[in-house]
């Protein structure tokens, strides 16, 4: 991908660095969290932004404590429990740097890889996102899950997503301002930096057990995630209803030369060719007009998300174009960059 792109002269030079963790009750492992993310930026110019995602276990008195003490960390405080997704995307909105990490707050994903992510920015990468290689200390279910979800979503999904990789990533501040620009309410983040295009790279890493507590994944939001991801990226499940009712309706005419065949044969009963076939195929036309409401449902699905229609990285020789647009005359479109 890069190959083709001249070579950078100079490398970027980074402005400030914010890195966001949402945090939802996390007694145990803020402070430990805290400190060693501290630790592994030092020598950057950068900020924290910790979003404290309803907790009920004090966690929210430790984060005070912490951002009264330290000018460099900043702490939103959400009014309830809104889950990881509005989490963080409540913090991407409080950062002002000019690059952004997201990472857990469990200690799962090293803050000590952000520094190298902030190399592959500077080479020109506009988002750098972290691919897990192994992970550890996770239980039997939770992988296995992950690897039917991931298996399912690339097979209905409209962007290609690293299968191992979560919501641990770099992203400059006009691929940040293009991510915010999608005005979803049931979010997806990971398949969302995907959809917006920009360069992007992987870097590898080992995922570490959990630093302390239990994960705040119940089943109930982990399957309210999968089902977020697959219906905001795939309107498949709304054309099944189509293709069954095709199916049907084939059946019916398929039948129609069962039904003569018997007659003939002599092994006839009365009356029940013909309910069959009306069965069949009046179930079909049903199930294709289901379907058709479908591709109108589908439809304004996509225009309530309100997605930007593209997102534009750069454009060359803008100079007469901006001029008229400065004068009033022209509308400027929606655009990150
Ligand atoms: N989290 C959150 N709100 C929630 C659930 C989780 O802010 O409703 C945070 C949590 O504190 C952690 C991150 O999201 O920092 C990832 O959650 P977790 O480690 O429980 O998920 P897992 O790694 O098990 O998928
Ligand atoms: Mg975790």
């Amino acid at each position: 991908m890069a190959t083709v792109e001249r070579k950078r002269i100079t490398d970027r030079t980074l402005g400030l660095l914010s890195v966001v963790a949402p945090v939802y009750n996390e007694v145990e492992l803020v402070e430990a969290f805290y400190d060693r993310t501290r630790k592994a930026l030092e020598g950057l110019n950068f900020e924290l932004v910790l979003v404290n995602d309803g907790s009920d276990d004090g966690t929210g008195r430790i984060l005070d404590r912490l951002a009264d003490a330290d000018p460099q960390l900043r702490v939103v405080h959400l009014t309830r429990n809104f889950g990881h997704q509005a989490a963080l995307t409540a913090g991407l909105e409080h950062a002002a740097g000019d690059t952004v990490a997201m990472i857990d707050a469990d200690l799962q994903d090293p803050p000590e890889l952000i520094p190298e992510m902030v190399d592959r920015w500077r080479k020109g990468s506009d988002i750098v996102y972290a691919v897990r290689r192994a992970r550890e200390g996770e239980s039997h279910f939770k992988l296995s899950t992950a690897k039917w979800f991931y298996r399912l979503f690339d097979k209905l999904a409209q962007v290609d997503l690293e299968p191992n990789s979560g919501d641990f990533r770099l992203l400059d501040r006009k691929a940040l301002d293009a991510l915010l620009a999608m005005g979803e309410r049931s979010r997806f983040l990971r398949g969302m930096t995907v959809w917006i295009g920009f360069t992007q790279t992987a870097i590898e890493y080992d995922r570490d057990e959990r630093y302390a507590g239990e994960t705040k994944y119940t089943l109930r939001k982990m399957v309210r995630f999968s089902l977020d991801a697959i219906f905001s990226f795939s309107h498949l499940p709304l054309q099944l209803s189509t293709y069954l009712g095709f199916l049907i309706s084939g059946l019916a005419f398929l039948a129609i030369p069962v039904v003569v065949i018997l007659r003939v044969v002599g092994s006839y009963l009365p009356g029940f060719g013909s309910v069959t076939i009306a069965i069949l195929m009046l179930g079909g036309i049903q199930l294709i007009a289901i379907g058709l409401i479908g591709e109108y449902v589908g439809r304004i699905y996509d225009e309530v998300k309100h997605r930007p229609l593209y997102v534009v990285g750069r454009v060359r020789n803008e100079g007469p174009l901006a001029l008229r647009r400065a004068e009033g005359t022209l509308r400027a479109p929606e655009r990150v960059s």
